[in-house]
């Protein structure tokens, strides 16, 4: 099928859904210059640099959480300068149009709330917010963002370390209830740059009782226990799909 094809195939199904929810990750923003954490390149000081499992591991985390905050203060510089694709801002105009009924997003990088994405479900948490792992006082984003650069970690008031509202590997994933209800009210589901390779995000298009639709440019490594009853495999940049896609939809895109 050509590009076409493809995009007249999606515009039909989103047009007859009653609700469709999309899942990104981190091919969602790479094109925003957010590196996939998961690829070779990270945001990581090369291969002698800690790997991720060890910034993102809560145990190393406690006892040396220097280690995380120099690799959070080089992300949030990225973060900051970051704009969001075509695609995260032709989502935000899908919502506005009461085409979509919400994102659920692997990312940690803020970018589908500065495209105008209202009904965000952020599962692996997000930077909004940190607290301190000893009294639990909560800190917002700026107070926090100016005490990580401040000082080589940051510590409450209390003493205690000051951690990002992120999830870290063995925490559980944020908001999967609401997500997992979604999935399943859901007859249409877009899956946009994930590999689909994290749990428990992966299984929630298999909980879709309609069509899955996955966009990636490259394989996935998918296999059936991961996707609904009927699922359609886009091989291509997410960009160009939906760009293509709006020649049909003209959404007005902000
Ligand atoms: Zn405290």
């Amino acid at each position: 099928m050509s590009i076409k094809q493809d995009v007249q195939l999606c515009s039909k199904l989103m047009g007859k859904a009653r609700s469709t929810v999309v899942l990104s990750g981190a091919g969602m923003s790479t094109a925003s210059g957010i590196p996939d954490f998961r690829g070779p390149e990270g945001l990581y000081s090369g291969k002698n640099g800690p790997t991720m499992e060890s910034i993102f591991e809560l145990e190393s985390f406690v006892e040396n959480p220097a280690v995380f905050y120099d690799f959070y203060r080089r992300f949030l510089s990225v973060v900051d300068r970051a704009t969001p694709t075509y695609t995260h801002r032709f989502l935000a105009a899908m919502e506005r149009e009461s085409l979509l009924f919400g994102i659920v997003t692997q990312n940690i990088d803020a970018l589908h709330q500065k495209a105008g994405s209202r009904a965000v479900y952020e599962i692996h948490g997000s930077i909004w917010t940190s607290r301190c792992l000893h009294c639990g006082r909560e800190y917002d984003y700026k107070t926090s963002k100016k005490m990580a650069f401040s000082n080589q970690t940051p510590y409450c008031s209390c003493r205690g370390l000051i951690k990002p509202d992120i999830v870290f590997f063995g925490e559980e994933v944020r908001h999967l209830r609401e997500c997992m209800d979604m999935a399943k009210k859901s007859d249409l589901f877009l899956v946009l740059g994930s590999s689909l390779t994290v749990a428990p995000a992966s299984y929630l298009p298999s909980m879709c009782h309609g069509t899955v639709i996955i966009v990636n440019k490259g394989n996935i490594p998918f296999t059936s226990s991961i996707v609904g009853p009927k699922t359609l495999l886009m091989n291509y940049d997410l960009d160009t799909f939906f760009s293509t896609l709006n020649e049909e939809l003209k959404l007005p895109i902000r």
